[in-house]
């Protein structure tokens, strides 16, 4: 699988999940399950490819990172970070002569691999819908904020309680998106 893919990944897990911590766990677990996925994979031109998906895929995530819900930022790089960590074994290799990781766990991460030189369309076709709906959810949250935002706003245009900000409450009044509703 490509990086940039592994990348956007990453920033989805990293919207849902909104711990860092877990975000960066659950973004290494997504880099092996996608690699599970059958995808492109081709010997001949591997190398060129994946040296055009190497600056295309630190593009999109500084891009994702600069533009990402301020109140989302943290968990979005930690899971674009995990996302992509599995895969550093092999520019690591190329500069530096070894991976970082153990072999065995190199081994099992090439074995699991389901490639394919007939599917390079689907690597950006799987880009652009990531992509998508990454803007999607964040057009989505910023728009919940917004009407959060609405509905909590007292006498005199000031918020009810701003105890009750960036809490969620799961109920019809909730505040959940009202922190970063402003950046989103
Ligand atoms: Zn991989």
């Amino acid at each position: 699988m490509l990086i940039t893919n592994h990348v956007l990944a990453g920033a989805l897990i990293g919207t849902a999940v909104r711990r860092p911590g877990a975000a960066f766990v659950v973004g290494v677990a997504s880099h092996f399950a996608m690699d599970v996925v059958p995808h492109w994979g081709e010997e001949r031109i591997f190398l060129r490819v994946a040296v055009v998906d190497g600056l295309v895929g630190a593009a999109v995530m500084a891009t994702v990172a600069a533009t990402a819900p301020p109140g989302r930022r943290a968990s979005v790089v930690a899971g674009m970070v995990g996302a992509c960590l599995p895969d550093t074994d092999k520019p690591s290799e190329m500069f530096f002569g070894r991976s970082p990781f153990p072999p065995a766990l190199d081994a099992w991460h090439k074995r699991i691999q389901r490639e394919s030189p007939r599917r390079l369309l689907q690597e950006p076709v799987v880009a652009a819908a990531s992509a998508l709906l990454l803007r999607r959810v964040w057009r989505g949250r910023a728009a919940e904020g917004v009407r959060a935002r609405g509905r909590g706003r007292g006498r005199g245009g000031q918020p009810r309680s701003s105890g009750a900000r960036d809490r969620p409450t799961g109920g019809p009044g909730d505040q959940r998106w009202v922190r970063s509703a402003g950046g989103w």
